[in-house]
């Protein structure tokens, strides 16, 4: 099955965790299988680590330290935001979850999340659920 959710940020950069809203849309029926959490976008994506605050923050400055804003990008001459399709592309734009009794398979520390790297926006992250039997 396939799923779509929004996510609303409220600043240029940054990362929400989407766990709950991800969960929540797995349906109970499914045993076994695989859930695909895809962003369609350009200037976001998506991993799977720790929502701690601080590493939140971490990965933000991290991800700034790696692409300068003003790192004097081709792409900047088309729409100025070379560093945020370039910051997305290092963390991807999709992870797959083993499901099992209709519950995501997440360790205890790791939480899906969402990065928005030219924000404020609203974005589509979509779902795709699949049983293995
Ligand atoms: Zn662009």
């Amino acid at each position: 099955m396939r799923e779509t959710f929004t996510v609303e940020t409220s600043e240029r950069v940054s990362v929400e965790d989407v766990t709950d809203a991800v969960q929540q849309r797995v349906p109970t029926e499914i045993g076994q299988g695989l859930c695909t959490v895809y962003v369609p976008h350009t200037t976001a994506g998506v991993t799977v680590n720790e929502a701690e605050a601080g590493l939140l923050e971490d990965v933000e400055s991290v991800l700034a330290s790696l692409v300068p804003a003003d790192g004097g990008y081709a792409h900047d001459d088309v729409d100025d935001n070379a560093d945020a399709h370039l910051r997305s592309m290092l963390l991807g734009s999709s992870v797959t979850i083993p499901v099992t009794t209709g519950e995501l398979n997440l360790g205890t520390w790791q939480s899906v999340l969402f990065f928005e790297g030219d924000g404020p926006r609203r974005r589509t992250v979509e779902m795709s659920v699949i049983a293995s039997h």
